[in-house]
């Protein structure tokens, strides 16, 4: 099977990221600024059309992300979010300011349920609000997406008569969002179908699709929604966003890529991109990718049956409808070793994709020989799982400077460590009920604060008992959520202890 790169015949479908937003905004996913700038820089490397980079009223913080994320993006659209809000659209407008192309995204709840319970509005004061903020976004950019959140909810009547004042008073993206993951794939289209059909100046704008995967079918809605005249998909990656995650960037992109003859439309996503993308946004959100997920899944193109691999083996076009190689995964092998120099270190991480600065190259240089000293083969996954963890790590406060775990199959777990916070070193003991009860107990009287351990999860990231292990630690306190993900060598080494501490406490401030 040989996909077609001709897309003349095709019709371009822009690709819209809210990882940065919707996606952050899932409980526990928040990053720190470095990281969202990571996130954008490969969005935009990627191809990606535009990339809502937060939604600035919610916080400083968020505010800035946004303004760093629209001074460094190239060639993306950067779109920030705003309620139907004057202050909200004026924050929105300020902080894309400095983009090549900004773009204010402002939403209003259209469904009665919304209505009536959320917003206690009329109808008839909806459509005021609408006409009122689109015209002010429009008044400070010339891009100005309006969303009606609810809309699969909405009777269409009404959606229409919202839709028709959105663009009368200058909208230029509609986006009609299942905000709730409600709809069905026919429904969806059919609703595209009826509004771009009747609503006066709809040929003038982009339709746009925002699905939520809550009964599992946002992709399904995000292509139905196309068939339907919709141009637009909003989509993270990983799926990551809010409950069941929004439409998976990497599925909504390879499923127009491969099946372009049952559906004849294309984007500008350079799909090679797809699995770094992924294995950044999951070590940047702290949540991991499911072994099983389409397209970025450990085991997507795994084929582990006798029959399969025979098959395989014979052709692989026999079960593989796309290469490992077109998402940018590259055969694991063995590629690196403790005589393996500097130059070749630099090669290497060429080949994956990276361009460290001099200082990041010699840290993750001495890592590597670090883990070369200790692990007889290293492959591209541990080279991948050393520099991406280096990335994340900033200046954290607290510091594991030395842990003893003893387990016992019977008596108490106890725990030995010394931590660092701000400088100043402290010993501290405590006994659990499992090892790791142990060492978040002694973490708990060390740092002097109770959180509760909401995540706690160890992959390795090859095969192998001398692996190195992939830790994602989330913790909760007060309505306050904290992260931390590491990668690292099995065996706890003296010098370089496993961070089981998440980094400086970062705040997961809660939007929308
Ligand atoms: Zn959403």
């Amino acid at each position: 099977m040989t996909i077609s790169a001709d897309n003349s015949n095709k019709e371009r479908v822009y690709i819209f990221d809210t990882t940065l937003r919707d996606g952050e905004q899932s409980p526990g996913a928040t990053m720190t600024l470095e990281e969202k700038l990571q996130v954008a820089e490969l969005l935009d490397e990627m191809g990606v059309d535009i990339i809502e980079a937060g939604f600035p009223i919610a916080s400083v913080g968020d505010f800035e992300a946004v303004t760093a994320v629209a001074k460094q993006v190239k060639n993306s659209t950067i779109a920030g979010l705003a309620r139907a809000i004057p202050a909200d659209i004026d924050r929105a407008g300020e902080a894309v300011r400095h983009a090549r192309r900004g773009r204010i995204h402002t939403f209003v709840s259209t469904s009665p349920i919304h209505l009536a319970h959320q917003m206690r509005k009329t109808g008839d004061e909806v459509i005021e609000i609408i006409q009122k903020t689109v015209t002010q976004a429009r008044n400070l950019i010339d891009d100005v997406e309006w969303s009606a959140m609810d809309a699969t909810r909405t009777p269409i009547e009404y959606l229409m008569r919202c839709v028709e004042t959105a663009i009368k008073a200058g909208a230029t993206t509609i986006n009609l969002p299942d905000t709730v993951g409600y709809a069905v794939p026919e429904e969806y289209t059919a609703m595209f179908r009826t509004i771009i059909e009747k609503v006066p100046g709809a040929d003038k704008v982009i339709f746009s699709v925002h699905c939520h995967d809550d009964l599992g079918m946002a992709v399904a809605n995000s292509l139905a929604g196309v068939v339907g005249g919709a141009r637009q998909v909003e989509c993270t990656i990983n799926g990551l966003g809010e409950r069941a995650g929004n439409a998976a960037l990497e599925e909504v992109v390879m499923a127009l890529r491969t099946r372009g003859d049952a559906m004849p439309y294309y984007t500008n996503v350079e799909t090679t991109h797809l699995s770094r993308a992924s294995r950044i946004v999951s070590a940047a959100s702290n949540f991991p990718v499911q072994y099983n997920k389409a397209i970025v899944g450990k085991n997507a193109f795994a084929h582990e049956s006798g029959i399969h691999q025979d098959g395989m083996l014979k052709n692989a076009e026999t079960y593989e409808i796309m290469t490992p190689e077109s998402v940018g995964i590259k055969a694991t092998t063995l590629v690196m070793g403790k005589h393996s120099g500097r130059a070749a270190f630099k090669d290497k991480l060429k080949e994956l994709g990276y361009e460290l600065g001099d200082n990041a190259f010699q840290e993750a240089f001495v890592r590597f020989k670090d883990l070369a000293d200790r692990k007889k083969h290293i492959y591209d996954a541990d080279i991948i799982a050393l520099v991406d963890d280096e990335v994340g790590s900033i200046d954290d406060r607290i510091k594991l400077v030395d842990m003893e775990v003893v387990s016992k199959t019977s008596g108490v777990h106890r725990c030995v460590m010394t931590l660092s916070i701000d400088g100043e070193e402290s010993e501290v003991t405590f006994d659990g009920m499992g090892s790791v009860d142990a060492i978040f107990n002694a973490i708990k009287q060390g740092v002097g604060q109770d959180p509760h351990l909401v995540l706690y999860a160890v992959d390795g990231v090859t095969g192998g008992t001398d692996a190195q292990a992939n830790v994602h630690v989330r913790l909760e306190m007060n309505g306050r959520i904290a992260s931390g993900n590491a990668s690292r060598w099995a065996t706890p080494v003296q010098s370089r202890a496993p961070s089981l501490v998440p980094g400086a406490l970062r705040s997961a401030s809660k939007s929308m």
